[in-house]
């Protein structure tokens, strides 16, 4: 198996001061332990006060998100040099709340993802079906068909970068898990699909996250299927005890 990876999405929380006391705190109780990958994903503004929280420790950091073009004239939009510039290693890309709230497509997405591999970030890729998309027996379909889009020209070379997140929608902060058995389902199923987009090696080797309401008291249960190799974790990684029991539970 793949060594576990855990990263946090703060999403539009925190301030400046709780930003680096969260990460400062973070990096404290993670101390030694080299055994599971960790990154925390702060808002934009705090990306550089975190940085220097975490300094010299071995928690990686990500952005939220990325727009795919180097520099010009993209009012708001934050570039992969950029990213690059104020140490971050990761960038969630596809984020439910992107696709569903703010409209991303596929197509912008997959953009997204490219450019941040062409710069050197490694992207988070996430995926994840609606609640009506379940009850209608379209997981499959969905994931499947974000997944494809999302990889589309990504090379298997490219695919050493890249992390998928399968995570439910309707799991998202809304305290409603997926059960352990869902989680496998469809982990398996696109590890099935990225075997026949790449390679069993390739496939093999993908990270693929769990997210969706996961917090201390289910992380062992969702971390003991064969094909959940990490955790994308929104509320709980917003307090330094829940997000590193998560961790020490992992390692
Ligand atoms: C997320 O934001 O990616 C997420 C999974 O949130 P939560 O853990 O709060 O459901």
């Amino acid at each position: 198996m793949a060594k576990p990876f855990i990263a946090g999405n703060w999403k539009m929380n925190t301030d400046a001061a709780g930003a680096a006391a969260l990460a400062s705190g973070l990096a404290n109780e993670l101390a030694g332990i080299g055994s599971v990958d960790v990154a925390v994903c702060p808002p934009f503004v705090y990306l550089q006060a975190v940085a220097t929280a975490i300094a010299g420790s071995q928690i990686k950091m990500g952005a939220q998100d990325i727009y795919f073009e180097d520099k010009g004239a993209f009012t708001g939009e934050i570039s992969c040099g950029m990213l690059k510039d104020v140490c971050c290693s990761y960038v969630i890309v596809g984020h439910s709340e992107r696709r569903h709230v703010l409209g991303e497509t596929d197509e912008l997405i997959n953009r997204k993802l490219t450019a941040a591999i062409t710069g050197g970030l490694q992207p988070i890729l996430c995926v994840g079906e609606l609640l009506e998309q379940r009850e209608a027996a379209q997981t499959d379909a969905v994931v499947a068909g974000q997944v494809k889009k999302g990889l589309a020209g990504v090379t298997p070379e490219q695919m050493q970068v890249v992390t998928v997140a399968y995570e439910p929608v309707w799991a998202i902060g809304t305290g409603k898990t997926a059960t352990s058995q869902q989680a496998q389902e469809v982990h398996a199923m696109i590890r099935r699909l990225l075997a026949e987009l790449y390679d069993e090696s390739i496939a093999g080797k993908t990270r693929i996250q769990y997210g969706g309401s996961a917090k201390p008291a289910n992380t062992a249960e969702l971390m003991a299927n064969p094909d959940v190799d990490g955790l994308l974790v929104g509320g709980a990684s917003l307090k330094v005890a829940d997000f590193a029991t998560m961790i020490k539970t992992v390692a």
